[in-house]
Order: C-alpha cells, then structure tokens, then sequence
C-alpha cells in the first residue's frame, strides 16, 4: 500500500487500517496547522479505493477498525462514501468499525438523512475538530466555522447515529485570550456534549513567530503551568455528564483521564496539586512531547 506522506490519525487509531480515501484538507486554512500545507486536496478515485481495499483484503492482516484519511475524509460525496463503506462490508467482514477525521462543514452541508445513510453503512465515529469555543479565537486562527455552527455539527452528527470525538487546542488564543477560550469552550461543550472530548497542546516550536504574524494580534505561548490552567479551567466550566476526557496526546505536560462530569473534582484536584507543586507531577519534558 503506498500512502501519501505525512498521514495523521487519532491516538485511538493506533491499531486501525488505514485507507488514505482523501489526500491533504479540503479546508486547509487553519493558521495553527501545518498538517496538510505540502498537499493540494483530492478525493481518490473509487477505483483506487476498491484496489487499495482488494490488496489489504488478500494479506490476511488481522485488525477491526479502519480509519479513513486524510483531514475530512467526510467531505466525499455521499455516493461515494456508501461505495465505500460497502466495499469494506464485503471484502473485510470482520472489520467492526469506521471511522474519520470530519470538519463541521462536512458534516452541515449533508442532509440528515445521508448523514443517517452513512452511519448506518458502518462509518461510525466522526473525529471533529472544535480547536475552541470562543468566537474570537475561531476567526482569528481561520477555522472555517463558528461556534454555533460546531455546536450544530456536534449535535446533528450525535442525532445520526454517530459516536464524536472532539478536540480542543489549549494555547490556541495565547495569554491574552486564555480565559475566554476556556470559558467559551466550556459553554461550547455543555451545548453540545460529545461523546469524547481530547484536549491538544499547541506546539509550534519555530513557527512560533510565523503564527503570530499570521493572527496580526498579540499572542504570547503558555507555559506548561498556565497550560494546565487553561485546562482545569475547561474542565471547571463543563456541567454535562458522561462525556469521555482525555488528554493522552504527545503534545501534553500532564496525561489525564476520567469521565467529565462525574470526575470533575477528581480532575480539578489533580491539576490544582499540579499547579502548586509541579516538582511532585514531572511534566512532560519539552524534547519529549510529540514524540
Ligand atoms: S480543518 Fe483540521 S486538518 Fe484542516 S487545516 Fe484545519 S485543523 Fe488542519
């Protein structure tokens, strides 16, 4: 199989199949993401996807779940997608979950029943990117939606049929905009509850400058302390129930997990005794995260 580097998956894909249906981001925009800058976006052909599926299907590899690439895999059109999901059915049975990176507008522009059509044809967990709930914050960094309109994708994606994964990047608005990307992204959740929500840490080593540049306002970097502020802070403002926290990526000082809100206190005295005494809680050192 050859893929098209760089390829990216979520930290619970770890063990899926990987079938890379889209190359690069058919948003591209986003200042603070460099994932996808070396390629021009594009839908594979079905007749690539079938071969691709065939090939994988005659080494015998054993795996259950299957990740579709690259950045919004759910941009394809929605024939398309159910050729796809129906090629898997057939030729990998055993495979028990799909799923895929999809932004907010992938997810407003089907109607609820091709969304409902697609769930139902095996793609079942969409990994949306919030990156934050404040206004401000989104139109600076060029997310390519708003608040409402992620909380409308978050919702209409739960009421058909998928399970959703969100992200948020701490660090995203600086210094200067910390308490209202934590405080908007807390209301941000407790609007719409997703199934998982995952916290990033911005990391953009020498393009620290570029960014800055690329906002043309004020942005200072957080420190691993003022991180973990950013975080507790999130976490204090979410009142939903059941929803599935982590902050297990490479990026992070501090690995966390629990369910959100049943384990909020738990949570919030973690990182209160990591804030005061960060000599006991080694973060993680800076040459080790991303790694
Ligand atoms: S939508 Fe996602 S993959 Fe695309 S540019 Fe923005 S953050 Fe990167």
């Amino acid at each position: 199989m050859n893929y098209d580097m760089p390829l990216y998956r979520p930290p619970s894909e770890a063990y899926s199949m990987i079938f890379q249906v889209t190359l690069g981001c058919s948003h591209n925009k986003c200042k603070f993401c460099y994932m996808y800058k070396t390629k021009r976006f594009r839908v594979k052909s079905i007749q690539t996807i079938e071969r691709e599926i065939e090939f994988i299907a005659k080494k015998g590899y054993v795996f259950d779940k299957v990740f579709l690439a690259d950045g919004d895999a759910l941009v394809i059109k929605t024939e398309t997608m159910l050729e796809i999901l129906r090629l898997i059915k057939e030729k990998l049975p055993f495979v028990k979950r799909v799923s895929a990176y999809a932004n907010p507008s992938n997810i407003l522009t089907k109607s609820e029943d091709e969304l409902r059509e697609i769930s139902k044809a095996g793609l079942k967990m969409l990994y949306i990117g919030i990156e934050s709930g404040d206004d401000e914050i989104l139109k600076l960094v060029d997310k390519g939606a708003d608040s409402s309109e992620i909380i409308e994708s978050i919702k209409k994606a739960r009421r058909t049929g998928f399970l959703t994964s969100t992200t948020v990047v701490l660090g995203l608005g600086g210094r200067e905009r910390s308490t209202q990307h934590a405080v908007n992204t807390a209301k941000l959740i407790n609007e719409s509850p997703p199934d998982y929500l995952s916290l990033l840490t911005l990391m953009l080593g020498p393009l620290e400058d570029e960014y800055r540049e690329k906002l043309g306002v004020k942005w200072t970097p957080l420190d691993p302390i003022e991180t973990l502020v950013e975080i507790r802070e999130i976490i204090r403002g979410i009142d939903r129930s059941g929803i599935i926290f982590r902050t297990n990526h490479a990026s992070n000082y501090l690995p966390l997990k629990g369910t959100i809100a049943e384990d909020k206190h738990k949570l919030i005295k973690i990182l209160n005794d990591a804030i005061e005494n960060p000599e006991k809680f080694p973060l993680t050192p800076e040459f080790l995260r991303g790694l």
